[in-house]
């Protein structure tokens, strides 16, 4: 076997033959050219006829490494004439048109960065970390360049921090498929706006069946003024979070009251209170027993939110509606105000709660994409700015398998 064969072999070069090389400055320079005749067309990928043997501009493309090296590939692009399309630059296999690195090398830059810290993969790549995350950027955009999103009935919007928490971005989900499909920075009404008035086209729109959000005006106020045939459905678990915030001041309340000696009763109550009733133990129901003499505000708020958690189980709107009623007079006479405040709140949404009974939707599966996406933003600590986070976001937990758009011959296949 030659020398050039058994390089190619251990490349493992597809749609290529090596024709020379030379190493210079830790790299592997290969003049390179197709194994196939002919020419194609880099738009329709249909035969054409050479015009020109060569551009007379050689072109290199930056590959993966081999060992040490890391390979360059050389070739002159010939022009060539497409039925279709005109004159151009003939296809080439290994790498897309508009990119400096092959195929090989975007594979592996993301299908390392989705399971890696961006400075391992730096390291691991031999780049710069500032160079890299340049690179998988215009990676992301060459392979979701005319992306659109299909099939979207059931969303949920919801928001996520970054920046200590002082910055946000809307997201956007697609509650049947589990992903992200839209990502705008901010969570004011014009980053909402721009999803559903320039993103989306109006009959996508009209496919929308169900959303999901938090209590906030701005997410509310957009899904009825864009989706007329959409459900709105609050968010169950925004919902709770809210009834236990109000429950957990009632005990700060009673706790900032209480004499020091008093104090000692209350301690460890936090966790408890939140508490699912399906996961009590003996000891905890003992405890909330105790509670009920020791403590009887934070009983009694404890007491009311336990009940809410009935109301999700309704299968009968008019019986949920008359549940609900009778929980927010009982709730209004425990002269508690933290939830006296939740019950105002609510009662400005009870129509959009009672929906749930009849298309149960929850934004339980962003709740655990945003898990995701708490690891990723964490695994990007100090990513240099929001639209790596974003990028970041858009390969792990995106509609579209990036990775996979990389015409199939070119994947790299242990990875
Ligand atoms: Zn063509």
């Amino acid at each position: 076997m030659s020398a050039l064969k058994l390089l190619r072999k251990l490349a493992g070069f597809k749609g290529l033959t090596i024709t020379g090389f030379c190493f210079s400055g830790g790299r592997l320079h290969l003049q390179v050219k197709l194994s196939r005749c002919g020419c194609r067309c880099q738009q329709c990928g249909r035969r054409g006829t050479i015009i020109t043997s060569s551009t007379h501009d050689s072109r290199q493309w930056e590959d993966i490494r081999l060992g040490a090296w890391v390979l360059i590939l050389h070739y002159m692009p010939r022009e060539i004439h497409c039925l279709t399309h005109g004159r151009g630059q003939e296809q080439i296999p290994w790498a897309h048109p508009k990119s400096r690195v092959t195929y090989r090398h975007d594979y592996q830059l993301l299908r390392l960065s989705q399971q890696m810290t961006q400075s391992q993969v730096a390291k691991l790549l031999g780049v710069p970390p500032s160079t890299l995350s340049g690179r998988l950027h215009r990676a992301i955009e060459r392979y979701r360049d005319g992306h659109e999103i299909e099939n979207l009935h059931y969303i949920g919007i919801d928001e996520v921090s970054y920046c200590k928490g002082h910055k946000y971005l809307t997201i956007v989900y697609d509650l049947e498929r589990s992903v992200v499909v839209w990502i705008g920075i901010g969570k004011a009404r014009k980053t909402i706006d721009h999803f559903f008035g320039e993103v989306l086209e109006e009959w996508q729109l009209d496919e929308i069946k169900g959303a999901c959000c938090d209590m906030s005006d701005t997410f509310i106020g957009a899904i009825e003024d864009f989706c007329p045939n959409a459900v709105l459905v609050l968010d169950r678990f925004h919902v709770m979070k809210a009834l236990n915030e109000a429950l957990d001041e009632v005990r700060k309340e009673q706790w900032r009251n209480a004499p020091k000696e008093g104090r000692k009763a209350l301690k460890g109550l936090r966790w408890l209170l939140f508490k699912h009733a399906g996961n009590r133990t003996k000891k905890d129901t003992r405890d909330l027993n105790t509670l009920q003499k020791s403590n009887r505000r934070i009983y009694r708020a404890w007491v009311l939110k336990d009940e809410f958690n009935r109301f999700w189980e309704y299968t009968y709107e008019a019986s949920a509606a008359s549940f609900l009623k009778n929980w927010t007079k009982s709730a209004l006479l425990s002269r508690l105000e933290p939830i006296r405040k939740f019950v105002r709140t609510l009662r400005g949404h009870q129509h959009r709660i009672i929906t749930f009974i009849k298309c149960p939707l929850t934004n339980a599966i962003a709740e655990g994409l945003n898990r995701m996406i708490r690891q990723i933003r964490n695994r990007a600590s100090g990513f240099r700015n929001v639209e790596c986070f974003k990028d970041l976001i858009y390969l792990t937990v995106g509609d579209l398998d990036i990775a996979g758009e990389i015409p199939e011959d070119q994947q790299l296949v242990w990875l």
